[in-house]
């Protein structure tokens, strides 16, 4: 940016509500605006707010919500926030996750408390007031504009507390610093031709009865609309003509999506109708990236074996993080989903990974489908295919060297086995009291901890860029047993990363990365790098995987994980 923008210390704030059906993408065009504010040097925070009585996703099975996002400072949330992170490149915190669980237990506990002075505690005010402040946390002198995802659908008994906070707020904060965005469904209905605008309108109407009158209108459609479909919507729905959006289907990314706001203008509307200064939007780099995965050079296959394969949302900053590497390649990843108990029960198992470039194997918990992982494990080891573990996957992989390697054939995770003869993956000492007690919930081992890489000449020092400590975030409760380390790296698995809280006790370090001597690419990491992964910024480790898998989809290079020039030649 040219100049900063002149600040008059007003933080203002924009709701995205939705209407008419769930999962249109509110997180992403948010999101996307958020870019887009960004790249007008605006200071831009996001959060989620989400009206379900879980405290945090924490505890919910990935069926029910897709994957748990996992913040630096250690909250579980909702995805969306992966896709506030990737989109803005602005972390996140346990300040940008607001669930009704969490706002209840905080009223309650004032209650408890005696923080009410012997008042009668109620939705409206004292739980729309801690949602507000809540709101308002977020906000402050180094922050231009708040943009606040309202989760679920205007209608929802649920979220009514939710729209009565973000109501009020525009009588606090003021009228002329506060946008709302409603963003709605227009179907097509193929036998009639036409285009339906009705369950747009009832939606504006039920927002209205509440009180909130929307901003803009931004339009989920499978194409643009025509004039007159949006001249309707504007009457009908008491907006401006010029924000009625569109919001189509995009072809080839989500990455798009900044792009179709910023052509509409939408970020110099959003400006001008918050008295901030209309400045030039910068979309080099943006627009730069977007090419590179439109025009991909070639393909690259990777197999990601779990447990959660049927939910598309499951893995959602894995498979972001594996596209990200490829893009930064200038190649498409095609990812293959291999449900992990498939590997155990079929006998031809071994044709679902002979056409595929690298292997992968994302977190998880729990036996079902475990020993189907150690399958694929055991294939990538011995046929030289690339291999990246995500925690579960570092673990899975350490049992599948021990049981195959080092000939201990019952080695296993207590968490699989309590009684295994050889418990190579067990409890950390810290979570023991924790899982005693039964108490699950927010209690892993999580968010950012500090990983040292003691070996400056492996792969993943290299990756890293020869970094003598990285941070990466986390989510586990069990870790590497420190007994079995000499046998390992004797036998050619090396501890790369260590987690070393007190260098006076080495034997407290934890393990966290560990790489395999003698093949192409076998690196597992006890953290989750998939939320430190950007489009625009690919995490090394996922970088690395992919050069390594498209080195061996072509058998050209050195081995070194780098197949960017080989990719472009
Ligand atoms: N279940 C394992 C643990 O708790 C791995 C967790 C994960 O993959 N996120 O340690």
């Amino acid at each position: 940016m040219s100049s900063t923008p002149k600040r008059d210390g007003i933080t203002r704030h924009i709701f995205v509500t939705g209407g008419v059906v769930s999962s249109l993408g509110k997180g992403i065009a948010a999101a996307s605006l958020g870019r887009l504010l960004i790249n007008m040097g605006y200071r831009v925070r996001i959060q989620k707010l989400d009206p379900y009585l879980n405290v945090d996703p924490g505890t919910m099975n990935p069926f029910q919500h897709g994957e748990v996002y996992v913040t630096d400072d250690g909250a579980e949330t909702d995805l969306d926030l992966g896709h506030y992170e990737r989109f803005l490149g602005v972390p996140c915190s346990k300040n940008s996750t607001v669930t009704s669980g969490k706002i209840y237990q905080s009223v309650i506990q004032k209650e408890r408390a005696g923080k009410y002075n012997g008042g009668t505690v109620q939705v409206v005010p004292h739980v729309t007031d801690e949602i507000k402040a809540t709101i308002r946390s977020l906000g402050g002198p180094e922050v231009d504009i708040v943009i606040s995802e309202v989760g679920g659908t205007v209608g929802d008994i649920e979220g009514l507390p939710f729209m009565e906070a973000v109501r009020q707020m525009r009588h606090e904060v003021g009228r002329d610093n506060v946008v709302f965005i409603h963003l709605v469904y227009i179907p097509y209905i193929k036998a009639a031709g036409e285009i339906k605008t009705k369950p747009a309108q009832h939606s504006v109407q039920k927002l209205r009865e509440i009180g909130i009158v929307p901003d803009f209108l931004m339009c989920r459609a499978e194409k643009t609309l025509s004039k007159s479909v949006k001249e309707k919507l504007a009457l009908f729905c008491n907006v401006d003509q010029d924000k009625v959006i569109d919001l189509p289907d995009v072809p080839n990314t989500i990455y798009e999506v900044p792009q179709v706001l910023e052509k509409q203008s939408v970020h110099d509307l959003v400006c001008k109708r918050l008295g901030l200064p209309v400045r030039e939007c910068d979309m080099k780099a943006w627009d730069l990236m977007v090419h590179h995965i439109r025009k991909p050079k070639d393909t690259v296959t990777i197999a990601m074996v779990g447990k959660y394969i049927d939910h598309q949302d499951a893995y959602k900053s894995v498979t972001e993080s594996v596209d990200h590497a490829a893009y930064s390649h200038l190649l498409k990843a095609n990812i293959v989903r291999i449900e992990s108990e498939s590997l155990e029960k079929d006998e031809h198992w071994q044709d679902k990974l002979k056409n595929v470039d690298g292997i992968l194997v994302p977190g998880g918990f729990g036996k079902r489908g475990f020993e189907g992982k150690l399958r694929a494990i055991r294939y990538a080891r011995e046929t030289g295919l690339p291999y990246l573990g995500l925690c579960l996957g570092m673990q899975a992989a350490c049992i599948e060297f021990a049981r195959n390697v080092l000939n201990l054939p019952e080695a296993n995770s207590t968490e699989m086995n309590e009684k295994t003869p050889d418990p190579l993956i067990v409890v950390m000492d810290s979570q023991k009291d924790i899982v005693a007690a039964g108490n699950l919930g927010g209690t892993m081992r999580l968010g950012n901890y500090p990983c040292t890489l003691p070996k400056k000449s492996s792969k993943t020092a290299k990756l890293y860029g020869g970094a003598d400590v990285v941070q990466e975030r986390h989510r586990h409760r069990y870790e590497f047993n420190n007994a079995y380390r000499a046998q390992f790296e004797a036998a050619g698995m090396l501890f790369t990363g260590l987690y070393i809280p007190d260098a006076t006790k080495p034997e407290a370090s934890l393990v966290e990365i560990v790489e395999l001597k003698n093949h192409p690419f076998f690196l597992a990491t006890q953290a989750h790098p998939e939320f430190k992964s950007s489009p625009v910024q690919p995490h090394p480790l996922f970088r690395g995987f992919l050069g390594a898998a498209y080195k061996h989809k072509t058998m050209a290079g050195d081995g070194d994980g780098d197949a960017a020039t080989a990719a472009e030649g």
